[in-house]
C-alpha cells in the first residue's frame, strides 16, 4: 500500500506536467498489476496511471493506452510487427554483447525472453547514460519496427529493437533479481513482452476500456472540483463502452474525448464508414428444438447459413465534399480485405439504388458457379490468393450474401429491429445474379418448416441456418458480441458437441510410418481470455491428407521455437511433451465427437468443471476441418466456450464411457 501511495503522489520523478510521460512510469504500473491477480486491483492501477496522464499529459494518452493493450494502432492499420523469438534473440545478443548461443541457453532455462532480456543487461555495466524512454518514443520506435518494409528489413528491425533496449532501464541503479516480484518494473522485459504480443499482465482489453472511463470520468470530475458519483463512473463506462463497440478505434475516440469530454462522445465518435466494426457473433445450438425454446413467445427469422468468409462491406460515395469517398472491405477480425476482392469492389456501385450514398453491409463472400448458377463449397473460395489480386486473374468468382445492414446514408440504424434493417437492405440495394444477393429467409416459428428450410439450405450448399430475433430492442445488431439473440444451427453438429472448435497450435509429434519426414500429428489448444494463456485441448492426427501434412510442415517449421511459452498452459509430465513447440500462430477448425475430462490437458481447468480443479476439458476424436486464417490465436475457441460446451454435452448425456483422449 505504502509503495501504491508514493507511486502515486509522485509516479516518476522527471514526469512534469506537460513532459512526455517516462516509460518507466508506465512499468512501474505494470510492474504492479504483474503482482496481482484481482481484477479490481488490476483496474484500479491500470484507471490511477491514466488519470496521471490525464493530467499531467494528456496528449500522451493515446499511445499510453496503446502500450497498455499492446497493440500500435486499430487493427484495420494492419499494423503487425512480424518479429519471432530468433529475431529478438539477436538483437539482445547484439545489444548485450553476449553470444546468440549465450542467449538460447538462457531461453532454455528461464524461457521468458523478456527476463532473459533483463538478465543479460544487468550483467553489462553501462558506459554511459542514454536519453530515459519515454511512452511516446517506445511507441514511436515500435512503429517503426513494424513498419520496416524492403531489403534488409529483417536487419533494419533488430536494429529498431536494439535503439530501444540500449536505452531502456538505464535508470535502474541496482541489478535486477529476476527471480525477485517477476523482475519487477524493468523497461526491458516489457518492451520484449511487446514485441512478443504478450505483456502477460492480466490486463484485458476490456479492462483497459473500463479503466479509461473511470479516469476519464475521475479527471473531469476533479477538474470541477467534485467527486464523481457511482452514476456518473457507470454512465461513463456505458457510454465509452457503446462507442468503442460501434468505433473500435482510439485513434478516433481518445482525441475526440480530451476534446469534447465523455458526456459528448457519442455525438462526436458514431459508427463511420472506413471504420470496420467487430462483428456480431452467434451461439452455437444442437438442436432446432433448443432454438424453439429461446425464442418462446418472441417472433424470429431464419436465414441460410452461407459457407464463405465473412465480410463488412463499407462504402461512401464520391461527391464534391468527401472527394475521395471510401471503398472498403473488411473481414470478420477487422483486416482489410480490399486487395483480395478488387472485384466485388469494382461492382459495389451497381448494387444500390440511386439514392443510396453510404452504406455499412454484413455479408457473406461465397465462390459461385457461373454455369450452373450455385454455390461452390468453401474450399473453392480458399484457392483465391489473398493480396494482390487482378481482377483479369480472378478464376473463382465469387457473389455477396448481405445478411445485413449496419448504416445507410449517414446513419448508424445497429439499433433498429432487424425487421427495419431488412426492409432498408431491400429498399437501398439490388440484387444482381451471381454477384449480389440477400441471405434467403424465411419466417415461418413452426419446426416442420424449419426443418424443411434446414434441408433446403444443406441442398443449396450451405453450412445450416442461422436463427435470429426478429422484432424488438433485443434484434438490435451487437457489435462484438457472440449473442443469444443470434443462434446458429450448423447441419452436421445436430448429434455432435454443438459446434466445431477453433484451436491454436502449439506443438507436433514427428509422424511414424510413412510420415516421418513431417510433422504426424499436433498439440492444439484454446485461449483463456481472462489468464491470457493457451490452454492444451487435445492431440489430434486426424484429417489431413499426405498433402496437406507436407504443407503444414513447411509453414510450421518455420515457426518453432526452443521451449514453450511461458503462456502456454500445458501438462507437465515428459512423456506427453510434443517434440517440437511453435509460436502460437496459426488456428485450425476441428471437429470432435464430444468432451472429456482428462489430467493431461489444461482446457478450461479453472471453470470449475472439474471440482479438484486438476483436469481440463480435452476433444475426444478430434478431426482436422481447415485452417482458419481469418482468425488470430487470440480469437480461438475460448476455455469458456469449451467449458460452456462441456457443461452442456454433461446435462444430455449424464454417463459416458471410458476416456479415449488420445488420437495416435
Ligand atoms: P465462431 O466460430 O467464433 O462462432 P465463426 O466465424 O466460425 O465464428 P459461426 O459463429 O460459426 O462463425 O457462424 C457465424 C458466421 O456465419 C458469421 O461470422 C458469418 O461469416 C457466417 N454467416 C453465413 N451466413 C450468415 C447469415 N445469414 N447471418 C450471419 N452470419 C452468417
Amino acid at each position: 500500500q505504502t509503495m501504491l501511495q508514493k507511486h502515486e503522489k509522485d509516479p516518476h520523478p522527471d514526469w512534469k506536467a506537460g513532459t512526455p510521460v517516462p516509460y518507466a512510469a508506465l512499468c512501474k504500473t505494470f510492474s504492479l498489476i504483474e503482482l496481482t491477480t484481482k481484477r479490481l486491483i488490476i483496474m484500479e492501477h491500470c484507471s490511477r496511471f491514466l488519470r496521471q496522464v490525464m493530467r499531467l499529459t494528456p496528449d500522451d494518452l493515446l499511445p499510453t493506452v496503446l502500450l497498455m493493450i499492446n497493440k500500435l494502432a486499430p487493427d484495420y492499420a494492419g499494423i503487425e510487427l512480424g518479429i519471432g523469438e530468433s529475431l529478438i534473440m539477436k538483437a539482445i545478443g547484439e545489444t548485450t554483447g553476449r553470444s546468440l548461443q549465450v542467449i538460447k541457453a538462457d531461453q532454455k532455462e528461464i524461457g521468458d525472453l523478456g527476463l532473459v532480456a533483463v538478465k543479460s543487461r544487468s550483467t553489462q555495466p553501462t558506459m554511459f547514460k542514454p536519453k530515459p524512454l519515454t511512452v511516446r518514443g517506445v511507441h514511436q520506435g515500435l512503429m517503426a519496427i513494424a513498419t520496416v518494409t524492403g531489403n534488409g528489413a529483417q536487419g533494419r528491425k533488430v536494429d529498431g529493437i536494439k535503439k530501444l533496449l540500449s536505452s531502456s532501464d538505464s535508470h535502474l541503479k541496482e541489478k535486477v533479481d529476476i527471480n525477485k516480484d517477476k523482475g519487477g518494473p524493468s523497461e526491458a522485459k516489457y518492451i520484449i513482452r511487446f514485441l512478443e504480443g504478450k505483456l502477460r499482465l492480466g490486463l484485458a482489453d476490456r479492462t483497459v476500456l473500463v479503466s479509461l472511463a473511470q479516469a476519464v470520468v475521475a479527471h473531469e470530475a476533479e477538474v470541477k472540483g467534485k467527486i464523481p458519483s457511482t452514476t456518473d463512473l457507470e454512465n461513463g463506462e456505458s457510454i465509452l463502452k457503446t462507442v468503442y463497440s460501434e468505433l473500435p478505434s482510439y485513434d478516433v475516440i481518445i482525441p475526440a474525448m480530451l476534446q469534447h469530454g465523455i458526456q459528448n462522445l457519442r455525438e462526436h465518435c458514431k459508427l463511420r464508414p472506413g471504420v470496420p466494426l467487430k462483428p456480431m457473433l452467434a451461439k452455437p445450438t444442437k438442436a432446432i428444438t433448443e432454438v424453439l425454446d429461446r425464442f418462446e413467445g418472441q417472433t424470429f427469422t431464419c436465414e441460410y447459413k452461407y459457407d464463405g468468409e465473412r465480410a463488412q462491406i463499407h462504402y461512401v460515395a464520391k461527391d464534391a465534399s468527401q472527394s475521395s469517398g471510401v471503398s472498403s472491405i473488411f473481414s470478420r477480425n477487422s483486416e482489410d480485405l480490399s486487395k483480395k476482392y478488387p472485384d466485388v469492389l469494382a461492382k459495389l456501385t451497381t448494387w444500390v439504388k440511386e439514392d443510396t450514398k453510404s452504406f455499412v453491409l454484413d455479408c457473406e463472400t461465397v465462390a459461385w458457379d457461373m454455369l450452373e448458377k450455385k454455390v461452390l463449397p468453401f474450399q473453392q473460395l480458399m484457392t483465391r490468393k489473398r493480396k494482390d489480386v487482378k481482377t483479369e486473374d480472378i478464376k473463382v468468382k465469387v457473389c455477396v450474401f448481405a445478411f445485413d445492414l449496419l448504416y445507410l446514408n449517414g446513419e448508424a440504424v445497429v439499433e433498429k429491429s432487424l425487421r427495419e434493417r431488412r426492409e432498408l437492405l431491400s429498399t437501398a440495394f439490388v440484387p444482381i445474379e451471381g454477384e449480389f444477393a440477400f441471405a434467403t429467409h424465411m419466417n415461418g416459428q413452426e419446426l416442420d418448416e424449419i426443418q424443411t428450410f434446414l434441408d433446403e439450405s444443406v441442398k443449396a450448399s450451405c453450412e445450416g441456418l442461422m436463427v435470429k430475433m426478429l422484432d424488438g430492442k433485443e434484434s438490435g445488431y451487437e457489435p462484438s458480441k457472440r449473442s443469444r439473440n443470434w443462434l446458429k444451427i450448423k447441419k452436421d453438429y445436430l448429434s455432435g458437441v454443438g459446434d466445431s472448435l477453433d484451436l491454436v497450435v502449439l506443438g507436433a509429434y514427428y509422424g511414424k510410418g510413412k510420415r516421418t519426414s513431417v510433422y504426424g500429428a499436433f498439440l492444439l489448444a484454446c485461449y483463456n481470455a481472462s489468464t491470457d494463456t493457451y490452454e492444451t485441448v487435445c492431440n489430434i492426427g486426424t484429417g489431413f491428407s499426405e498433402q496437406v501434412l507436407e504443407d503444414l510442415y513447411a509453414q510450421l517449421s518455420q515457426i518453432t521455437i526452443a521451449r514453450p511459452k511461458p503462456f502456454y498452459s500445458h501438462s507437465a509430465g515428459g512423456q506427453h511433451q510434443p517434440d517440437v513447440w511453435f509460436e502460437p500462430k496459426y488456428v485450425w477448425e476441428v471437429k470432435t465427437a464430444d468432451l472429456t475430462l482428462s489430467p493431461r490437458y489444461k482446457a478450461g481447468w479453472k471453470e470449475g468443471v472439474d471440482p479438484a480443479g486438476e483436469k481440463g476439458i480435452s476433444l475426444r476424436f478430434p478431426r482436422f476441418i481447415k485452417i482458419r486464417d481469418d482468425k488470430k490465436p487470440d480469437e480461438a475457441t475460448s476455455s469458456r466456450q469449451v467449458a460452456e460446451m462441456y457443461r452442456k454435452q454433461e446435462s444430455v448425456t449424464k454417463s459416458k464411457g471410458p476416456s479415449v483422449d488420445d488420437d495416435f
